[in-house]
Parts: structure tokens; C-alpha cells; sequence
């Protein structure tokens, strides 16, 4: 018995994450008013402007991950060009660089590069050329991962584990983590669509302490599965990877993305297997939209590939690790099989 809960006239009351503690406790929230909910104020509506020519000139001159810009960054270590992009959704005629992905290093390391053995193993992978969606009305209509399509996405994690090959080619490397941060109020610090990707000399406290809870209680994951199944929760399984709306994420909107056969890393899926990974992860981004989000994929310590998806549509309310999920959960995660259905 690994994962702890109570149900109450057939709902769920509360459930405690088996690897922080933390307790969720489930809050009938439609009578709440959310003052600071990130959304709306910073969004025009349509009937707003569009933004001119020279405000986009000026937003893409300033930011080193536009396309003219690439001597702004580290150098290049590589890029994806539109003939390895198929899919690619973005006009041809309106740069001349001619990639769609590019992989730098990041200017500053998470993990002091002499724990590496001299070697800085941060990376950025640059998802796209577009700094912003088609006809932006705000400097905010930045391009977002849900519009990329999910072939695009496909090729994206695809360049994640060339990089993470890389990165284990340093004797030094011992885990890897992929890390997405989707808006200013998710903790990006630049605008461009990117993903951050961290080669660490030891495996990864997060990652540590979910294979800590794994060894101590066997079968966890097959039981969480059991459990989110019986909890209306599931929102697709299909291809040996299962996608949950879960009670125990770090935010109150929180979607994990697991292959429970495969306890493996990302460079070691089979090319098939990692489209169906990216396509399930892909399908909740897809949802999500632009709200503000991060995702991060875990791997390694003998744990399932999963990724954790965090929709950061409320403001973060951990309160001495005690978390309030919505009751709505169950009403989302149908909306979300409904809307997957629907293609
Ligand atoms: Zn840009
Ligand atoms: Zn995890």
C-alpha cells in the first residue's frame, strides 16, 4: 500500500503524493473568486491592433533567439533544417536563416560547469524560428509549443535525446532532465521558444526521491494507475502510454504523461515509441494552449519515462505541504477526452 487517500460517498477527499508528502485535499472552488488569475488583463481582445511592423522588428531585434540573431548566442552545437522539420507550419519566405530547431548551450549553466568535468552541460534547444504567432495584437502573442503540430513536436524531442546523447558522452553526466517553461508567470526568462535541457553529475534530487518511493513500495506507479483509472482520471491510454489529470502534482492543474512498460531513458526509446511519447505529451500541450505552463521529463533510477505537465492557470498554493486540487478535476479531465476524441 504505497499511496494514501480517502474517499468519501464514492469522491475523493484527499490523497497524499507517495514521493513529497504532500496532502491534496479536494475543494469545491466555483464559489472562489481567483482576483490574481494569470489570464485575461494582459490578453487584448480581438478587436485590438495588430501589432506594426516596426513593433515586431523591434521584439525580434532584442531577443538572441530570432532568427539574424544566432551570433547573439553561445555557438551553434547544431540545427534541424526545414527538410528535417517536416510539418514545419511556419512561412519559408519570411526569414533567410533556414532552421527551424537550433541547439546552443545555455549562457549560464544550472550545474556549475566543474561538476562536469569542465564541460557545460545546459543546453537550450530553440523549438522554432517564430518569435510570435501569426498577426500578434501584443508583445504577449508569443508562439507557443501547442501550435508547433505534433509531427514538429516529434522532431523536438527527437533533438532532445540527440542532445542528451551528447551530454552522456561526458563520463561526468550521470542523469538528464528536459525542462519547459511556457510564459513569463512560469519562470521563462526569455520570450523565444525554447526548452532547457540539464546534464547532472549525480541523478537528480526529484528523480531520486520518486525512485526512493518506487523501491520502497513496489508497484507504485501501477497502483497510482489503478487508482487514477478508478478516479475517472485517465484521459488516454493508447500505445503503451497512459495520460492522467493528477491529484498529486505540484499545481492545482497538473497532467503526467507516463510509458509504465518502459523504464528506460529518452535516447533509448525506439524512434516509433518516442513519436507516441511526444504525441501524448503533445496532445495535452496542444489543450493547454498558451497558458502559462512548464513540463519537465523524468528518466533513469529504474523509474517509467513520464513527463509531469504543470498548467499554471492558478497562482501556486502549496500552504505547508498541503495543496487544494478543484472538483472540478473529474469534469476537466472529461472535457479533455472529449476534446482529444474530437482530433
Ligand atoms: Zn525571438
Ligand atoms: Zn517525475
Amino acid at each position: 500500500m504505497g499511496i494514501e487517500y480517502e474517499i468519501r460517498d464514492g469522491a475523493l477527499v484527499w490523497i497524499k503524493n507517495p514521493v513529497t508528502g504532500v496532502i491534496s485535499y479536494v475543494v469545491d472552488v466555483r464559489g472562489k473568486s481567483f482576483a490574481f488569475t494569470l489570464s485575461a488583463h494582459e490578453h487584448p481582445g480581438p478587436e485590438a491592433p495588430e501589432l506594426t511592423d516596426e513593433e515586431v522588428r523591434r521584439a525580434r531585434s532584442v531577443c538572441p533567439f530570432c532568427p539574424g540573431n544566432e551570433a547573439q548566442t553561445t555557438p551553434e552545437l547544431f540545427r534541424l533544417s526545414r527538410e528535417q522539420v517536416p510539418g514545419w507550419t511556419g512561412d519559408p519566405s519570411r526569414d533567410a536563416q533556414g532552421w527551424v530547431i537550433r541547439v546552443i548551450n545555455n549562457l549560464f549553466p544550472r550545474i556549475p560547469d566543474q561538476l562536469t568535468g569542465g564541460r557545460n552541460e545546459s543546453y537550450i534547444v530553440i523549438e522554432d524560428p517564430r518569435h510570435f504567432i501569426d498577426c500578434p495584437r501584443s508583445i504577449g502573442d508569443l508562439l507557443f509549443t501547442g501550435i508547433l503540430g505534433e509531427e514538429h513536436f516529434a522532431r523536438v524531442l527527437a533533438t532532445d535525446a540527440l542532445v542528451m546523447r551528447r551530454a552522456m558522452d561526458n563520463p561526468s553526466v550521470r542523469s538528464v532532465v528536459v525542462r519547459k517553461n511556457q510564459g513569463r508567470e512560469s519562470g521563462a526568462s526569455q520570450p523565444h521558444l525554447h526548452q532547457q535541457i540539464i546534464g547532472s553529475p549525480e541523478p537528480l534530487p526529484a528523480i531520486l526521491a520518486e525512485a526512493r518511493a518506487e523501491r520502497e513500495h513496489p508497484g507504485l506507479w501501477s497502483e497510482m494507475l489503478d487508482l487514477f483509472d478508478r478516479l475517472g482520471l485517465i484521459i488516454d491510454s493508447t500505445y503503451g502510454v497512459v495520460t492522467y489529470a493528477s491529484p498529486i502534482g505540484a499545481f492545482p492543474r497538473s497532467y503526467d504523461v507516463v510509458m509504465p512498460e518502459f523504464r528506460g531513458l529518452l535516447v533509448e526509446l525506439e524512434p516509433a515509441a518516442l513519436r507516441k511519447f511526444a504525441r501524448g505529451l503533445y496532445r495535452i500541450l496542444r489543450i493547454l494552449g498558451p497558458l502559462p505552463l512548464d513540463y519537465e521529463i523524468h528518466q533513469g533510477e529504474g523509474l517509467p519515462l513520464h513527463a509531469h505537465i504543470n498548467a499554471r492557470l492558478f497562482p501556486y498554493s502549496n500552504v505547508a505541504g498541503t495543496l487544494n486540487i478543484p472538483n472540478t478535476l473529474l469534469e476537466r479531465a472529461a472535457a479533455i477526452r472529449k476534446a482529444l476524441a474530437r482530433g
